[in-house]
């Protein structure tokens, strides 16, 4: 009963506390904007100028970049922190107690989280095309609705229905409304959050930063230190989403050919390099279909992944991967491949034959439920490891591992063979 408690608990915890690596660098970025915050009077006395142009300048870089790299949600957040900033800078260094500051204030921090987690459900597309203009467009209409309502008759009255706020308000600055808007926002944003991406986590850690910028709007500054910090923090983000896109593999998550090539590059010592293949891949692939393929080999790269004894797994091509161990010996390593070898081959594959498939929707729902119309299979793979011996060039010792790995097809497969 308490086990079963404890490992409850862990399987619910365990994805949250995966979910923090990638959210290591917008924690940082919240930490970093609190802790500046007291330096800010003294920064601005001696660097005013370049520090209320540097959110312009790095926002029309942003813009740019997200652009030419096709990052429509960071353009999309960068043109809301711009217009933020700007409106704040030309609108907002006056008293809160004055009812006009108020009014604008008041609308900016309850729309503010909308529009924030609009942007999370609206396609991505680059800022400077047609559905890329859907989000601009959308907030020039805000602008307009509030340049229409303060020139009409209704203004007094809205000023003195925002002003009730005013009086309310206890913690900060921010008003209830705006708190519940906040709220949603931030909750419409993290939607199944174990599966947020690094875009997702730094959207949502922009929306804290503008909260904190409101909650605390009369803190000297606080518009241009929290503008910079999370424009800088859209800037890395859009840095690791390249270098994902140019060294992930999409499809098993592996660092790709890319990312070993680079890697291998600065190594310069020894180590063990082992190039692994699925057996038979091409049968498997025609008899239960490309799809149920690509499943294996998303299986076969999250085994390669578990290897231990610091042994790195990288997706070379197709259905052959490669492992590195740094700097370490032949005797060492090979239990740790051979380990690997055996988890995957004793691995029970659940797969639907492909002439047992339902030919459509009613049949399959029938046959549901019944244990025959899974075939359990297993899968194997054969391992060539080579040791670099110094001096020896990258292209050597990968067709050394190549030959080993020829030589274990030859010997019967799911094997491992050593190179010369
Ligand atoms: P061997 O035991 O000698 O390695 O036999 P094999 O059939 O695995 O060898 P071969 O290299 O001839 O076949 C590789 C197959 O891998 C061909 C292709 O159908 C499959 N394959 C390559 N990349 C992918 C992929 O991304 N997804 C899927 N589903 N199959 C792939
Ligand atoms: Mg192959
Ligand atoms: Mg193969």
């Amino acid at each position: 009963m308490k086990y079963a408690l404890i490992s409850t608990t862990l399987r619910w915890i365990v994805p949250y506390i995966t979910a923090l690596r990638p959210a290591a660098l917008p924690l940082m970025a919240i930490l970093s904007a609190w802790l500046c915050l007291p330096f800010m009077p003294r920064w601005y006395a001696e660097y005013g100028f370049l520090l209320q142009l540097l959110p312009y300048g790095l926002g029309m870089l942003l813009l740019l970049l997200a652009q030419l790299f096709n990052q429509g949600r960071i353009g999309q957040m960068t043109l809301l922190t711009l217009a933020t900033y700007a409106l704040i800078q030309q609108r907002l260094q006056v008293q809160l107690s004055d009812a006009d500051a108020y009014w604008l204030f008041f609308w900016l921090c309850l729309l503010w989280p909308l529009n924030a987690a609009g942007i999370r459900y609206l396609p991505e597309r680059r800022p400077l095309s047609v559905g890329g203009l859907i989000f601009p467009v959308i907030l020039g209409l805000q602008f307009l609705a509030l340049a229409a309502l303060s020139i009409s008759d209704g203004y007094s009255a809205s000023i003195a229905w925002t002003a009730s706020f005013r009086e309310q308000a206890s913690a900060g600055l921010l008003p209830l409304p705006a708190w519940i808007s906040f709220t949603l926002g931030a909750a419409l944003m993290v939607n199944r959050l174990p599966r947020q991406s690094e875009t997702v986590l730094a959207l949502l850690a922009v929306l804290l930063l503008h909260g904190g910028l409101f909650y605390r709007l009369d803190a000297s500054q606080i518009s241009v230190l929290v503008s910079i910090v999370s424009l800088l923090l859209l800037f890395a983000t859009l840095l690791i989403n390249n270098h994902h896109l140019a060294f992930i593999d999409e499809l098993t998550g592996l660092p790709g050919r890319r990312a070993l090539m680079n890697d291998l590059k600065h190594r310069h010592g020894h180590y063990l390099l082992v190039m692994a293949d699925i057996d038979h891949f091409k049968q498997f692939n025609d008899t239960h279909g490309h799809d149920v393929g690509d499943e294996v080999l998303r299986l076969v790269a999250a085994q390669l992944n578990k290897t231990r004894g610091g042994g790195r797994a990288y997706r070379y091509g197709g259905e052959e991967f490669t492992l590195i161990f740094p700097s370490s010996g032949l005797s060492e390593c090979l239990p740790f491949i051979e380990a690997t070898r055996e988890r995957i081959a004793s691995y029970p594959l659940a797969v639907r034959n492909r002439q047992q498939r339902p030919d459509n929707q009613r049949q399959g729902q029938k046959k549901r439920g019944q244990n025959n119309r899974r075939n359990m299979l297993t899968i194997t793979m054969s391992f060539g490891v080579a040791r670099r011996n110094r001096g020896e060039t990258i292209e050597d010792v990968m067709k050394r591992a190549d030959n080993a790995l020829y030589k274990a097809k030859e010997n019967g497969r799911n094997r491992v063979e050593q190179a010369k």
